[in-house]
């Protein structure tokens, strides 16, 4: 990016960046436009915000990058009255996304920290229908169960059964299912009247699923 670049310029590139990845719906290409990554990322890789790269955030994980946030929203297929769960806030980017498209968000995440932080952010910005929570978000959140999309942006072995179970008969969950640090694929999980139906979107690489809360 050329030095000086004006943040419309920006995020007109980062929108045509999504694009070329393949990224084609309105409603979704508009969230991302109205969303600010910037506001997610901070230190010194803030200014890397409009790349199409994953970047650190605290409790050592990272922010998706924007085009695999895209093509994962897209997947989910969400409308304006669906409840969402996402399952790993990390930096809270992909719930603010959401929060676009959807009528309600749960998200959640076990490291505290980052739960603060991004409740912090979505004040800020003013997204008064995201709810973030501190748990272990591989048993869902039984409270606010049945949900009509789910999302979980850390890597499982396989579909977590609590997940599987709180999805609403016609929900979508979309979920990257691989062993942690080897080839991991994104898993679109359709629930029907009759049990699920698994389709095969494309290569991924996430952060573990990991059991139980984090220490800080
Ligand atoms: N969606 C995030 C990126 C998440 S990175 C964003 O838009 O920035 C994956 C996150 O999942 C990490 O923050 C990690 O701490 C969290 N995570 C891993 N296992 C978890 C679990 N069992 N429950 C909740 N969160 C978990």
């Amino acid at each position: 990016m050329s030095a000086g670049a004006g943040q419309a310029e920006r995020i007109m590139r980062f929108i045509y960046a999504l694009r070329s990845k393949g990224v084609t719906d309105p409603a979704v290409l508009r969230a991302m436009e109205r969303i600010d990554r910037g506001a997610f990322v901070r230190g010194i890789f803030a200014e890397r915000a409009y790349e199409d790269m994953p970047l650190p955030i605290a409790c050592g994980q990272t922010i998706s990058q924007p085009s695999v946030v895209a093509l994962m929203t897209e997947a989910l297929e969400v409308t304006p009255r669906d409840k969402v769960l996402e399952v790993g806030t990390g930096s809270g980017y992909q719930a603010a996304i959401l929060s676009q498209l959807a009528r309600r968000v749960y998200t959640v995440e076990r490291h505290r920290r980052l739960v603060l932080e991004a409740r912090a952010v979505f004040e800020a910005l003013d997204l008064v229908n995201i709810t973030a929570l501190s748990a272990d978000g591989s048993f869902g959140l039984p409270e606010q169960a049945p949900f009509d999309r789910i999302v979980v942006t850390a890597a499982a072995e396989d579909p977590p059964g609590p997940l599987l179970a709180q999805l609403r008969e016609g929900g979508i969950m979309v979920v990257p299912v691989g062993q942690s640090d080897t080839v991991q694929s994104l898993i679109k999980v359709r629930r029907t009247a009759s049990g699920y139906d698994y389709e095969e979107l494309r290569p991924v690489r996430f952060v573990p699923l990991l059991e139980g809360m984090a220490q800080e």
